[in-house]
């Protein structure tokens, strides 16, 4: 096995009660499973799934807090900043998070191969549309030193047509009966990589013809390739509803008479996580949108709206620069891109000398107001920290976790907003990142990114050129790069509702060992590289296998939204779900709506 196997933290001392984190503890080295790794989520599924309220004695610490924030992703991050900002630089904050690390989605992965740092993002990976931002994100980015311009020239826009990186298609042995890479998409899913050569070699005969299906699947592939709008029969007038109310695969298997298994799996995993579910679920114009297998070539983005506004870890580097404004002496550096390289001091994150405090490896069970929420002043908040209950006192609590958990852990909710959260939802999503210790391999199949459509990870590619703060992307064929690969779990079931696949896709995400998800790997890199240019054993030195088991944030439609995060007494609710909106600007605006309710 890789040097992959899960390393378990760090022996830290009990952070509850104690200011005192191993200094030894840094968890974005960690490698083997992440993201929500084994263990974040264990009480809270007590909680939710099993009601459990009996969490033995309570140590009732002597912390009293002007502000509470449950959660410590970007929003929880950003909430605690501008409460900070709107009220006196000594009020007392206090961040608690179940993970072993800040950021929540965005995830920071390193991985160090032979000596050298390469850095991955393990989910939250991008600033997206920038230029949308609202005044509340822009200032923000400028308070904590993001610097979006930066990215013009700190992208590589030219490594893939450099290097001739290319967008291909893998076909493996499993599912297709043979292991065969095709140099053509067939989708638009990779376009949004800024300066891959989306345009395989050939053309879409030649490309439908060297695909690994039969004759009437090869006839299918083209026919769909060469299809489009134009093959629809409806009068030019009502065209766009139609695309909007009829669904993909119903035009697929009725128009264009698809019956394929193979193409239509093809379909089905070709627009990834430009959504959050498979096109199974989406209707024509929404397949269009995420550029599906038949809407290939179509600018998903155009040129004014490049997506290189990417730190080597992500959007990690976001969370990462609020928390160095926060907390005095974590990191070196001031600006964002000063920290890229920078080890935080996890050690420093919870010392009672500071105004803020945030507490890993601590799940929030339970919420409740000491009176009367209309009048109270005081909320209690229960947590639990190395399987042990603690409760610490707030003026004022903001609820930037998963909303839909919010049900389970607020007391006395009314009614209605309970119901509401109830319905919120979030779709899972798996980002691994494989530290290779070169990438000769990949230049010499002109592999950029494979749509790899019978694999677990649907497609793959080399991580983001961005070289910026001292940070160099990879230079030279043997130096080190990290690889990306991208997992959208659907249930086994073909347009079954999204909400069961989403639930299907979980239990087995959270079910599996990292020795499975290690051979899926294994297999997909030997069988889609040639064993003369590529041994996995040599030439992979770590995986890290990012598991959102809630990722994307779902709304659960109508008003709930709205209702669901409502004021309730002292207590206001934050996270993109509240939006709802997948996206680290709404985490942000989220945050600030959610400290002016206060
Ligand atoms: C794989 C992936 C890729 C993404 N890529 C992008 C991208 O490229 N660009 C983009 O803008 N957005 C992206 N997103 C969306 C992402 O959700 C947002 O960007 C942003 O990171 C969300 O921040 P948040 O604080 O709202 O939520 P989260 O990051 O989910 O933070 C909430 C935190 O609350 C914690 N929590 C939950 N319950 C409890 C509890 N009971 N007690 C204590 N803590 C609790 C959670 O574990 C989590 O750490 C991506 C998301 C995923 C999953």
């Amino acid at each position: 096995m890789v040097a992959g196997a899960s390393i378990l933290p760090f022996g830290c001392s009990n952070p509850a009660v104690l200011d005192t984190l191993d200094p030894e503890y840094y968890p974005p080295s960690l490698t083997g499973l992440r993201g929500s790794h084994p263990g974040s989520n264990t009480h809270a599924h007590s909680r939710a799934w099993d009601g459990k309220s009996d969490w033995g004695p309570t140590t009732e610490l002597k912390e009293e807090y002007d502000l509470i924030v449950v959660g410590g992703g970007i929003s929880g991050l950003s909430a605690a900043y501008f409460y900070q900002q709107k009220h006196d630089k000594d009020k007392k904050i206090l961040i608690l998070d179940n993970h072993d690390d800040f950021g929540g989605h965005a995830k920071r992965n390193e991985h160090t191969i032979d000596g050298q740092l390469r850095l991955g993002h393990g989910g939250s990976q991008t600033i997206v549309e920038p230029q949308y931002a609202s005044e509340v994100v822009n200032g923000l980015f400028k308070d904590v030193g993001i610097d979006i311009d930066r990215f013009k020239t700190a992208y590589d826009h030219d490594f893939f047509k450099r290097n001739k990186l290319r967008a291909v298609t893998y076909f493996n042995k499993n599912e297709f009966g043979e292991d065969k890479v095709v140099h053509h998409p067939f989708c638009n899913y990779p376009n949004y990589i800024q300066g891959i050569i989306m345009k395989g070699k050939l053309s879409n005969e030649e490309a439908a013809q060297l695909a690994p299906l039969g004759e009437n699947g090869k006839e299918q592939l083209l026919r769909v390739l060469n299809g489009g709008y134009h093959k629809i029969d409806v009068p030019e007038d009502e065209l766009r509803e139609y695309v909007r109310s009829n669904s993909y695969f119903d035009y697929l298997k009725n128009t264009l008479g698809v019956d394929d298994p193979g193409v239509l799996r093809m379909a089905r995993y070709s627009g990834l996580d430009w959504s959050s579910r498979g096109t199974d679920l989406m209707s024509i114009g929404g397949a269009k949108s995420v550029g599906a297998l038949g809407f290939v070539h179509k600018d998903v983005y155009d040129e004014d709206n490049p997506y290189i506004h990417h730190f080597p870890d992500g959007n990690a580097t976001i969370a990462r620069s609020i928390v160095n404004k926060m907390i005095p002496n974590v990191a070196e550096g001031n600006k964002a891109e000063e920290l890229v390289l920078s080890k935080f001091k996890y050690d420093e994150l919870d010392k009672s000398s500071n105004a803020v405090r945030i507490r890993l490896n601590s799940t929030v069970v339970n919420v409740k107001h000491g009176g009367d929420p209309k009048d109270s002043s005081e909320v209690f908040v229960n947590y639990i920290n190395d399987g042990k209950s603690y409760q610490v006192k707030g003026k004022n609590v903001v609820m930037a976790c998963y909303n839909m958990m919010i049900p389970h852990i607020v007391s006395d909710l009314p009614e209605e907003q309970y119901a509401a959260l109830r319905l919120q939802n979030k779709s899972p999503l798996q980002y691994t990142t494989v530290g290779l210790r070169n990438w000769k391999a990949f230049k010499e199949t002109e592999i950029g990114m494979a749509m790899s459509p019978g694999n677990m990870h649907q497609a793959l590619f080399m991580d983001f050129p961005v070289s910026i703060g001292g940070y160099e992307y990879t230079k030279s064929l043997d130096d080190p790069c990290v690889l990306q690969m991208i997992h959208c779990p659907y249930g086994e079931t073909i347009g079954a509702p999204a909400l069961d696949q989403f639930k299907e896709a979980r239990y087995k995400m959270l079910s599996m060992q990292f020795k499975s998800y290690e051979e899926e790997i294994r297999g997909h890199l030997i069988g889609m590289l040639p064993s003369e240019l590529f041994d996995f054993d040599k030439d992979v030195e770590s995986i890290t296998v990012n598991r959102w088991a809630h990722g994307y944030s779902v709304s659960g439609g109508g008003d709930s939204v709205k209702v669901g995060r409502q004021p309730f007494g002292r207590i206001t609710i934050a996270n993109c779900d509240s939006a709802p909106g997948a996206d680290a600007k709404t985490a942000i605006n989220m945050a600030s709506r959610a400290v002016n309710e206060l």
